[in-house]
C-alpha cells in the first residue's frame, strides 16, 4: 500500500539540518521517496529487532542509492563507516546507520557501534558494549515497554509494581537512564499515549540527559522527519562521532513535537498485531 508523505517540518536557514535518528523504513519503500528521505536532512536508518525482514538497515538504504546513482544525477558517498551523504541537484541529506535493541522489556537505539549488538543484553552489558565500541546508547520510549507495563513511579507505578517481571524494575529503566548519551522525550509514535512523553521528559531532567525528539516511524507510516533536531552540520559532512558528541552534549535545538496521524497509527498497529500473532512463540 502507498501512502504519500506526511508533509515536512520547515527547514532553518544555513547549515542547520533536521535530524530524527530513529526511524524504521519499510524495504518495500520506492526509490523516489528513500531519495527524497535521504536528501532532506539527517535520517537514521534504523534496524529493528522483530522486523528485521521488513524493514531496511544502513548498508542495504546505501546500496538501493548506489544503484540509482547509477542511472541519474544523484550523487552518493561515505562520510565514514555509519554515515552517508546524499545530493540530488539542490537538494542534500544525509542517511546514518542506527540500531535499536531490547534490553530486557526496554528499548533503546543504539550509534556508532562496530558491530551489531545483539538483542536482549541486560542495561548495564549493553551500555558497556556500546561504549567499548566507541558508540553510544539512547534510551527510547521509556515508558513504552514489551510488556506494556504502566510507569515505575506515581500512584499508577504502584498499582502495577507487582506485575513487574523479567527485568521490568526502576532499577534496571535507572540503569539505562544513567548511561544512556540522551534519552527520547518526544517519540511520534506515542499519539495515544502522550503522558509517557512527559514522563521521558521528566525522567531526562532527572538524571540530567539531553531530550531529543524522534520520529521512530514504522513500514506502512511514511512518517519520517515528522519530528526531530535541528543541529549544525560541518562543512564536510556530519561523522558518527560528531553526531555522538552532538547528542551527548545536547548542541541541537528541539524541532516539531507532532505525533502521526490516527489513521496511519492503526494502520501500523494493526500490522504489529499481525506480527505478533504470526511470531508467537
Ligand atoms: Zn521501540
Ligand atoms: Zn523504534
Amino acid at each position: 500500500m502507498f501512502l504519500p508523505p506526511l508533509s515536512k517540518a520547515p527547514a532553518l536557514e544555513g547549515t542547520r539540518r533536521l535530524m530524527d535518528i530513529h526511524n524504521h523504513i519499510s524495504v518495500s519503500t520506492r526509490i523516489e521517496r528513500l531519495v527524497d528521505l535521504a536528501t532532506y536532512g539527517i535520517l537514521g536508518v534504523t534496524e529493528h529487532p522483530v522486523l528485521k525482514k521488513t524493514v531496511l538497515d544502513f548498508d542495504s538504504f546505501y546500496a538501493r542509492l548506489i544503484k540509482q546513482a547509477r542511472n541519474s544525477d544523484l550523487e552518493v558517498s561515505l562520510v565514514d563507516t555509519d554515515v552517508a551523504r546524499v545530493v540530488n541537484g539542490d537538494k542534500e541529506g544525509y542517511i546514518v546507520r542506527t540500531q535499536e535493541v531490547f534490553s530486557g522489556v526496554f528499548h533503546a537505539v543504539v550509534i556508532g557501534y562496530e558491530e551489531s549488538i545483539e538483542n536482549g543484553k541486560p542495561p548495564q552489558e549493553l551500555l558497556e558494549l556500546a561504549e567499548s565500541q566507541g558508540g553510544g546508547v539512547i534510551l527510547a520510549h521509556p515508558y513504552l515497554v514489551n510488556t506494556k507495563e504502566w510507569p515505575h513511579n506515581g500512584f499508577l507505578g504502584e498499582l502495577n509494581r507487582k506485575r513487574y517481571s523479567k527485568g521490568n524494575t526502576a532499577e534496571n529503566l535507572g540503569t539505562l537512564a544513567a548511561g544512556a548519551i540522551a534519552i527520547e522525550g518526544h517519540n511520534a509514535q506515542l499519539i495515544s499515549l502522550q503522558i509517557f512523553n512527559q514522563y521521558a521528559r521528566a525522567m531526562a531532567r532527572e538524571y540530567q540527559k539531553p531530550i531529543i525528539s524522534v520520529s521512530d516511524s514504522h513500514p506502512m507510516q511514511n512518517a519520517e522527519f515528522l519530528t526531530g533536531v535541528y543541529t549544525d552540520v560541518p562543512d564536510n559532512g556530519p561523522t558518527m562521532d560528531y553526531i555522538i558528541s552532538t547528542l551527548k552534549h545536547g548542541k541541537f535545538s528541539p524541532g516539531p513535537s507532532n505525533y502521526i496521524p490516527w489513521s496511519r497509527f492503526w494502520a501500523t498497529t494493526l500490522i504489529n498485531l499481525g506480527n505478533s500473532f504470526v511470531h508467537k512463540s
